[in-house]
């Protein structure tokens, strides 16, 4: 898929940012609406699929059952496993995309350089890497986990080995006999870690912190399965439906009654007496928070990894990298050939915060100062026009993003659709609005396990505030976002020429 036969056009009506799962459902719910719809999408890579295109790190796979970690308009019964791979939902993504015919409304890389309110003609002024052009209205759906983040380790610039992040995964440099270091024990490391151990000659694991790890229930898809599913849709719909309600029953836990969580830790306890015999690494890996505080990890194989001979678990962080190695909190010297960074991601700091410019002339960063806030996770007070896709306080630990997602296009193609019958030329949502709102997602968060489970992870801020976690049921989300309530933003009127 290339730009290279497509013009950007001048203008558009609307101006999606980025092809991921957030994009393409965003663009797919607009043409579903009005399937004339001026819309068009840039993406700043060569190829759609968002973080499902760029980690490709070994096992990389979703830990959201598949059958709900995928667009509800366009199932798919050839999903291989319960928890697909990677390279299958990239596939699911540009599939959707041909099914759909999306292809001469995407500009693949072109990035979004700036986008500036034009308060006198209500447009966005964008400035692209393949030219500029106006919007009327901005969807921002590039991601919350895209630009992976580095430790600030010092010595690291002296490092005369190969270092990268698992996000950017180095698949030319074959670990085979390397001596290994991994920074990090999240989602990502869990996965390649096991992955990779059997061809590394030493695997050093730096952990900062333990994570409760319960067995990831996954399994083939047989045909006659996915022959079911393709024969009767409604069989997949209700399985879907059966993960979307034990998934949400989670959330009753993880917000409401944290008392029941032990019951939980005791499975992921047995887990790990099952898979570490080494007393000493068993107790490095025991949590000393509430479950559920970070993100829980789903894994088979991670445990009994770190239990190996030839595998070094190091609990007490790093505090140097020199030429060849890297050194403990101890001065323990670990001399290493390659290290691979699983250190996450800068998800309250998006690089787009920083492009977007709103009508006082303030970027959305400078707006956010470091702790994103918005209305229904969407729009923000200042920046008219402007919807943003998995925005703050949109986040789960429990049920699947793409839900979501789908709740926030629900609430753009509403908006839309009243801007162009009301005939409303701008929105800009009420700073008393945006205000409560987000009293109300702190209060609602001051109790959960997120913010109270006694863990620091990347769902709180500097200030400890949690601009990260939907704080209860994702069906609450939904019901709020299926109408965009006009009375809650300040409405500029079309003149009577305006095409909405
Ligand atoms: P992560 O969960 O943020 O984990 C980063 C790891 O690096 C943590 O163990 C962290 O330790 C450690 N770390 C960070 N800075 C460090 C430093 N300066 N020194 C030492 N250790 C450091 O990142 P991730 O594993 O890439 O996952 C990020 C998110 O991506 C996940 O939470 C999840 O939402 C998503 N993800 C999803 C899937 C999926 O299957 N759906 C798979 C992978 C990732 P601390 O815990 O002490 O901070």
């Amino acid at each position: 898929m290339t730009h290279s036969q497509k013009v950007l056009p001048e203008s558009v009506r609307v101006l999606v940012v980025g092809a991921g799962f957030a994009g393409i459902g965003a663009v797919s719910r607009i043409l579903d609406d009005d399937p004339n719809a001026d819309v068009v999408v840039i993406e700043r890579a060569d190829d759609v699929g968002g973080t499902w295109r760029d980690n490709t790190y070994p096992g990389c796979a979703c830990d959201v059952p598949t059958s709900l970690y995928s667009f509800s308009f366009a199932p798919s019964p050839d999903w291989t496993h319960t928890f697909a791979r990677q390279p299958e939902i990239h596939r699911y993504l540009r599939g959707v995309v041909d099914a759909l015919g999306l292809q001469g409304r995407i500009f693949t890389g072109c990035e979004l350089i700036s986008a500036k309110w034009d308060s006198a003609n209500s447009r966005w002024a964008v400035e692209t890497s393949l030219g500029s052009l106006t919007a009327h209205v901005l969807v921002a759906a590039t991601g919350a986990l895209s630009t992976p983040k580095l430790p600030n380790v010092p010595g690291i610039e002296k490092f005369a080995g190969t270092m990268f992040h698992s996000a950017t995964w180095n698949h030319d440099h074959d670990l085979t006999d390397q001596r290994v270091a991994v920074i990090g024990t999240g989602a990502s490391a869990v996965q390649f870690v096991p992955e990779i151990v059997d061809r590394t000659a030493r695997l050093t694991v730096f952990q900062r912190t333990p994570a409760w790890v319960v067995p990831r229930l996954d399994r083939t898809l047989g045909k006659l399965e996915k022959a079911m599913y393709r024969r009767f849709p409604s069989t997949q719909k209700a399985v879907r439906g059966f993960i979307y309600g034990y998934r949400e029953a989670y959330v009753s836990a993880l917000a409401h009654h944290p008392g029941v969580l032990p019951l939980v830790s005791n499975v992921a306890k047995l887990h790990l007496r099952r898979q570490v015999k080494n007393p000493v690494t068993r107790a490095a890996l025991t949590p000393d928070f509430m479950l559920g505080c970070k993100r829980m990890l789903l894994s088979n194989d991670w445990l009994k990894t770190l239990d190996r001979d030839d595998v070094d678990l190091v609990d007490s962080g790093l505090t140097e990298i020199t030429e060849n190695a890297v050194v403990d909190a101890h001065g323990n010297s670990y001399p290493v050939d390659t290290i691979i960074f699983a250190t996450g991601f800068t998800p309250t700091e998006p690089p787009v915060s920083h492009a977007i410019q709103g009508s006082d002339g303030r970027t959305l960063a400078e707006r956010w100062g470091g702790s994103p806030n918005a209305y229904r996770g969407t729009t923000v007070h200042g920046f008219p026009n402007l919807f943003l896709m998995y925005g703050p306080n949109t986040n789960l630990g429990h049920s699947s993003i793409v839900y979501m997602l789908e709740s926030q296009a629900n609430y753009l193609v509403s908006a839309l659709r009243q801007m162009r019958e009301q005939r409303i030329e701008a929105v800009d949502v009420s700073e008393h609005a945006q205000q409560q709102y987000n009293s109300w997602i702190h209060d609602s968060l001051s109790g959960t396990v997120w913010n109270a489970g006694g863990c620091s992870s990347w769902y709180l801020d500097s200030e400890g505030r949690n601009p990260v976690m939907w704080p209860t049921y994702t069906f609450t989300f939904r019901n709020s976002t299926r109408t965009f309530e006009t009375s809650d933003y300040a409405l500029t009127p079309a003149g009577k020429s305006a095409q909405l």
